[in-house]
């Protein structure tokens, strides 16, 4: 109420009637009258600002767009809030929202589009709420909306407010006869869930919570936990760390073995990075490689995966066990350093090692996405150098034939995801008997992902996919164990002859 009577009396409205007031009182009670006019304005005007300095404060921060409150104004809205909560003993929540793809909507139908589109959003979260809470526009795309404290305001009901301003955030929206579908994430953080009950922290435990529930994708909703907050400080120490990891050989490849199916003997093992960090163990390559890309450093974990896996390559020629080729992944950035051919070539001279020893795994998206010049002369450079070119991830990509065929790719690799249960599934059959047919037409080879059973392992060897990897043959081992492994897989195959011969093409 305070806030309307305050923005009637200092808005543009107010002001076109001073002269009006000023003029009747002059006219009916003289120049006495006009002094009281005169000296009552400004005192009215006092009053109101000073009634509670933050009202003042809040006409004076800048509004977004929609009348929403920006992103500082937002963040000291939210600290009185914390803290009235916090000597009241009351509840409240700040909800973040975030429209999913709004740089794709900007492009696909223009900036005036987008401007409509976040002014409704505004409009629409702002009918959602009570007079008093408090909403601002806290990034491009992004919104708060802070609750004035309530006696009362469980999880539960945290959750059903999310549901509300989702629900409302995402009714399509008509612009001049297109209709546009919004999706929107929400991630919140309850007064009494702030990390370290600080009021700066609020706000921001909110965005935390934001960000894992786009994590998750479309649509959803998540509440802020302190596990989240340990995971982002552990991500940040990850990034911390990361690049003394690899220059301290803390960030190694393990190797997974690559079988033919048709031998059973070894055709190669894959290079998988393990990150063996002092206190944390062994650190899989889903938590560090976000650090190492963030860092800007997969230039150089390429470069120390290959280093290693030269090494490997040169130590099993020394030992007489046979491993034909080592694949090395390559996330696609690795691939547009202009040097990459020669530093590949020196590596290899350096080891006495010819091309075909290394099978460059390029992903399927990679491939796919229409790279730059530069990824594309450097794959069909190490192809024509003799390295081997696999393609990651089959299936999941969407590569035309034309792309197989313009990389000069070997083999394939068929994703995990058409590999699983494959043997109790015919339309999983039916997927990889395709597969298996267009590579056989277009005269690449194929391995399966992801085995884990002998009954995956037989089925794919009777629809005559030729090589396979997966946790049913042997799991990532460091290269310590891999000797071991081989002597003892090659002395597998010594004692089963018979089995082998039978299963020869
Ligand atoms: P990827 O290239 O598809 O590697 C195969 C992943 O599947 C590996 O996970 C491997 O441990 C796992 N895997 C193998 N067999 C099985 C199985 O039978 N069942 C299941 N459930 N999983 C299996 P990992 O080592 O965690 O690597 C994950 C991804 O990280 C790799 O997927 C690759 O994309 C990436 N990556 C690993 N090392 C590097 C690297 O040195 N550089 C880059 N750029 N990416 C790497
Ligand atoms: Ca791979
Ligand atoms: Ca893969």
């Amino acid at each position: 109420m305070r806030m309307r009577i305050f923005n009637v009396l200092t808005g543009p409205p107010a002001l076109a009637f001073i002269p009006a007031f000023s003029l009747a009182a002059y006219w009916f009670g003289g120049e006495g009258a006009l002094l009281v006019v005169a000296a009552l304005l400004p005192a009215i005007y006092l009053l109101a600002g000073g009634i509670n300095g933050t009202v003042g404060h809040l006409n004076s921060a800048a509004m977004t767009r929609g009348g929403l409150l920006p992103r500082a104004a937002m963040a000291e809205r939210c600290g009185v809030i914390f803290e009235q909560a916090s000597e009241s003993g009351m509840h409240s929540c700040i909800h973040v929202v975030e429209i999913e793809g709004f740089a794709d909507l900007v492009d696909r139908f223009g900036p005036a589009a987008g401007d409509a589109v976040i002014d409704r959003m505004g409009e629409r979260l702002t009918a959602a709420m009570r007079d008093g809470d408090v909403i601002g526009q806290i990034g491009d795309a992004r919104f708060a909306v802070c609750v004035s404290p309530v006696r009362h305001l469980s999880l539960e009901l945290c959750i059903q407010l999310a549901g509300r301003l989702q629900t409302a955030a995402e009714e399509p929206i008509s612009l001049d006869g297109t209709v546009i579908y919004a999706d929107v994430c929400i991630g919140f953080c309850q007064h009494s869930r702030a990390p370290d009950k600080q009021a700066a922290q609020w706000l921001e435990a909110a965005c935390i919570a934001l960000r894992s529930a786009q994590a998750r994708g479309a649509s959803s909703i998540r509440a802020y936990s302190d596990q989240m907050h340990q995971e982002r400080k552990t991500r940040r120490a990850l990034h911390e760390d990361v690049f003394a990891a690899l220059d301290s050989g803390e960030i190694t490849p393990w190797f997974q073995p690559q079988i033919c199916t048709d031998t059973g003997r070894i055709t190669g093992f894959e290079a998988l990075a393990r990150w063996t960090h002092p206190v944390r163990g062994v650190i899989p390559p889903a938590e560090f490689l976000p650090a190492v890309e963030a860092a800007n450093l997969l230039e150089r974990l390429a470069e120390v995966m290959m280093y290693h896996s030269f090494r490997a390559l040169k130590a099993w020629d020394t030992e007489g066990v046979e491993v034909p080729q080592v694949g090395v992944n390559f996330a696609g950035s690795e691939l547009s350093n202009p040097r990459l051919l020669e530093k590949i070539k020196w590596d290899l001279d350096r080891f006495e090692l010819t091309p075909d020893r290394l099978a460059v795994e390029v992903l399927e998206t990679v491939v796919a996405s229409a790279p730059d010049d530069m990824i594309t002369r450097n794959i069909n450079a190490l192809g024509a150098l003799g390295c081997r070119i696999d393609l990651d991830d089959f299936g999941t990509g969407n590569a035309s034939i034309a792309s197989i065929r313009r990389f000069s790719v070997c083999r394939i690799k068929i994703d995990r995801s058409f590999v699983m249960k494959a043997d109790r599934d015919p339309e999983q059959q039916r997927m990889i008997s395709a597969i298996l047919t267009m590579a056989e037409r277009l005269q690449v080879e194929t391995l399966a992902e992801g085995v884990e059973t002998v009954g995956e392992h037989v089925l794919l060897a009777q629809l005559g996919c030729d090589h396979v990897q997966g946790f049913g043959i042997a799991r990532p081992m460091p290269f310590d164990q891999t000797i071991d492994w081989i002597n003892a897989h090659n002395a597998k195959l010594l004692d089963v002859p018979q089995i082998m011969q039978g299963r020869q093409k």
